[in-house]
C-alpha cells in the first residue's frame, strides 16, 4: 500500500536522491522489465457438479441433470422456461425459486406463472457455488426441451452439413457473446445483492448474535478511501515488483499452507493477493475493501474465473459482516497494509482488528513481521542538492518550495553512501500478537558511526517486511531483509535494497533552529529515541520525534517531523 497523498508519493523532480546504480536495471516502476509476469499458475481442471432440483443426485453438466429431473420427477425445466418466456435473469430466479422450494421440502413447486418467482431475492443463489447457475448458458432459451444443449446441437449441425456451417458458427459466436455478457452482468448483480444482504447488519445480527458488529469508528477518512478508487495508485503498487513479487513468492512457495484454507484479504484493492491465494489452492477467499476499487476487483476475479472461490465485500473490514457461521474463523489473513515509515495511514489498526475478530487462534498472518530501522544521514552534498535545487529551477528561484523541507518527513530512496552507519532496528512488530496500543511508542536506539563526518544532517527511517510460514517463529534478532536466508522471505524498503514505491522517510535537521552540526568520528556512538504519535485530528497522519546524543561529543538535539 502507499499513502494516498500524491504530493508525498510523487518522485521528486530533480532526482536528487535516487540510487543511481539500481535504477537503470531494476526500476520497479518500469513496465518494460516484464520477465516474470507469466505468474498466474495454470488452471487446474474444474470439477463442477450440477445438483438435481429435488434429490441429492449430481451430474457433470446441466443438460444431464435436467434430463434426469424430467425422467425422475417429471419436471421439465426447459419446457417451463419456454412456456413462461423466461429471459436469462428470470431463468436464474426460477432455479433459485426451485432450489428454495426443495430446501423447504416442496418437491412439486407451483411454476404456473413467472410472478411466483419475480422477487429479486431469487437472484441470490440458494446453494453455495450452484454449478447450474454457471451452466445456464449451455441451455438455449429457444430450444425445445427434448433437444440437447446448444453446444452439442451446434456441433451436430455443422458436422452434418445441415445448413451453412459458417453462418451457424457466426450465429453461435454471437449467441455465446450475448450469454457471456448476460452472465457477467448477472454475477455482478448477484454479488451486489449479496453484499447488501451481508451488510444488512441488523437482520444478520438478529439472526445470529455472533455477528453483532462493534460500533463503527469515527468516519474521518472518506478521502482516504476515495484515493484508492483510482487506477493509478493500484498500478503503482502492482508494478512495485519488490512488493508484489514478495507476496506472490511467499504464497506460491507455500501452497501447502493455503490448500483448502479460508483466507481473508484485508484491503484487497484490485484483488491481486486474493487471486494469488486462490491460485495457491485456497478453498475460500473473502476480499474486502472499502474503496470503489472493489468493483474492479470483482470483475478482475470474474475475468480470471475465480469467482467461485473469492467473494468481494464492499465496506470497512470493521463494519462488514462476513458470511461465516457462528464461531467460524479464517485460517489466514493476508494484507498489504504498510504505509510510509510503515505506520502512515494507520491501516495496521484495521488489520489487527480483523485478526482479533476473524483469525483462528492458530491462524497465520501474511506478512508475519515488520521491523523499523533508523540511520544517521551525514552528507553535505546531498543536503545541498536537496536545498539548492529550489534556488534554480529552469532559471527561476523557488525558495518558497523549501518552506517545509525541514518540518516534513520527505519520501526519498537514498543511496547508502548518504548514511553514516548501517541502519539499526528500533522496533519489531510481530503481527500475530501486536496490539493497536503498541503502534504509538517511544523506542530507544544506538548506532556507531562508520566514518568521520563533518556533522549530522538528518535521519532516515525505513522498514523490512518478513513472511514466515510458521506463526510460532520470528526472524532472528538483527535479521535484515536484504540478507534474509531463513524460512519464508522478506523485502526491505531501505537504502540497502532496490527502490520500492515506499522509498524511505528522510528527516532533515533544521539547523536554523538548533546549533550547527558538530564533527563526529568513526566509531563514535549515537544514542537516541524515536517516537511515533498519531496526529490529533487525523489519526492516519504521523508525527515522528527523534532525540539524539553523541557520546563524548557536543552533538545533541531533538526535532519532530510531520508526515501529512
Ligand atoms: N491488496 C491490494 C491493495 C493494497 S492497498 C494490493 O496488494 O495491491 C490497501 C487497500 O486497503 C486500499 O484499497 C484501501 O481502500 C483498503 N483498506 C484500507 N483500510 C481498509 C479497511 N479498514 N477496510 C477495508 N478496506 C481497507
Amino acid at each position: 500500500m502507499r499513502a494516498p497523498s500524491d504530493d508525498l508519493a510523487k518522485p521528486q523532480e530533480g532526482g536528487s536522491v535516487s540510487s543511481g546504480s539500481s535504477e537503470a536495471s531494476t526500476d520497479p516502476l518500469n513496465p518494460e522489465q516484464d520477465e516474470g509476469w507469466e505468474d498466474a499458475e495454470p488452471d487446474e481442471e474444474e470439477n463442477l457438479q450440477v445438483k438435481d432440483f429435488f434429490s441429492d443426485e449430481t451430474f457433470p453438466n446441466a443438460r444431464a441433470m435436467l434430463e434426469f429431473c424430467q425422467d425422475q420427477h417429471g419436471f421439465d425445466f426447459v419446457g417451463v422456461q419456454k412456456d413462461l418466456g423466461l429471459d436469462f435473469y428470470s431463468s436464474i430466479k426460477l432455479v433459485n425459486y426451485l432450489r428454495s422450494a426443495a430446501k423447504a421440502g416442496n418437491t412439486n413447486p407451483d411454476v404456473s406463472s413467472k410472478e411466483l418467482f419475480e422477487d429479486n431475492k431469487y437472484l441470490q443463489p440458494v446453494i453455495e457455488d450452484d454449478a447450474l447457475l454457471f451452466c445456464l448458458d449451455e441451455l438455449s432459451d429457444n430450444q425445445p426441451s427434448s433437444q440437447p444443449a446448444i453446444s452439442n446441437s451446434a456441433k451436430g449441425k455443422a458436422v452434418d452439413g445441415d445448413g451453412d456451417p459458417f453462418a451457424r458458427i457466426a450465429e453461435l459466436e454471437e449467441q455465446l457473446q450475448r450469454l457471456q455478457s448476460q452472465f457477467n452482468e448477472y454475477r455482478l448483480t448477484v454479488a451486489k445483492t449479496l453484499d447488501e444482504r451481508w451488510n444488512d447488519k441488523s437482520s444478520d445480527a438478529q439472526a445470529d448474535p455472533s455477528k453483532q458488529v462493534l460500533p463503527a469508528p469515527k468516519d474521518d477518512d472518506s478521502h482516504y478511501f476515495e484515493s484508492y478508487s483510482y487506477n493509478d495508485i493500484h498500478e503503482t503498487m502492482l508494478k512495485d515488483r519488490i512488493r508484489t513479487d514478495s507476496y506472490r513468492d511467499f504464497i506460491y512457495n507455500n501452497k501447502h499452507l493455503f490448500k483448502g484454507k479460508t483466507v481473508l484479504d484485508v484491503g484487497c484493492g484490485t484483488g491481486i493477493l486474493s487471486m494469488f491465494c486462490a491460485k495457491a489452492g485456497a478453498k475460500r477467499v473473502f476480499a474486502v475493501d472499502n474503496s470503489a476499487i472493489i468493483d474492479k476487483a470483482r470483475e478482475n476475479i470474474f475475468e480470471n474465473g475465480l469467482q467461485d472461490i473469492i467473494t468481494c465485500h464492499h465496506g470497512k473490514v470493521e463494519e462488514i459482516v462476513l458470511p461465516l457461521n457462528k464461531g467460524q474463523k479464517v485460517d489466514i489473513i493476508v494484507s498489504e497494509w504498510m504505509g510510509y515509515c510503515l505506520l502512515y495511514e494507520a491501516m495496521l489498526d484495521s488489520v489487527i482488528w480483523a485478526r482479533d475478530r476473524y483469525l483462528k487462534p492458530d491462524g497465520l498472518m501474511v506478512p508475519s513481521h515488520c521491523t523499523l530501522h533508523i540511520a544517521p544521514i551525514c552528507d553535505p552534498d546531498y543536503i545541498a542538492e536537496c536545498v539548492s535545487f529550489w534556488h534554480d529551477v529552469y532559471g527561476f528561484g523557488m525558495a518558497a518550495m523549501m518552506d517545509k523541507i525541514n518540518d516534513d518527513v520527505l519520501v526519498r530512496h537514498l543511496d547508502q553512501d548518504v548514511l553514516a552507519s548501517e541502519g539499526t532496528p528500533f522496533l519489531q512488530l510481530p503481527l500475530h500478537t501486536i496490539s493497536t496500543a503498541d503502534l504509538t511508542f517511544v523506542k530507544e536506539f544506538e548506532t556507531k558511526l562508520q566514518r568521520d563526518v563533518d556533522g549530522l544532517d538528518g535521519w532516515c527511517i525505513w522498514f523490512d517486511t518478513f513472511f514466515l510460514p510458521d506463526r510460532t517463529k520470528s526472524p532472528s534478532t538483527g535479521a535484515r531483509a536484504e540478507t534474509y536466508k531463513d524460512e519464508g522471505n522478506a523485502f526491505t524498503t531501505g537504502p540497502g535494497g532496490k527502490e520500492t514505491h515506499w522509498r524511505s522517510g528522510v528527516m532533515l535537521i533544521d539547523r536554523r533552529k538548533s546549533k550547527q552540526g558538530q564533527p563526529l568520528r568513526k566509531g563514535q556512538k549515537l544514542v537516541g529515541s524515536v517516537e511515533y504519535r498519531k496526529r490529533k485530528g487525523n489519526s492516519r497522519e504521523l508525527d515522528i520525534e527523534i532525540k539524539w546524543d553523541a557520546e563524548g561529543g557536543e552533538e545533541k538535539g531533538g526535532q519532530t517531523w510531520f508526515m501529512r
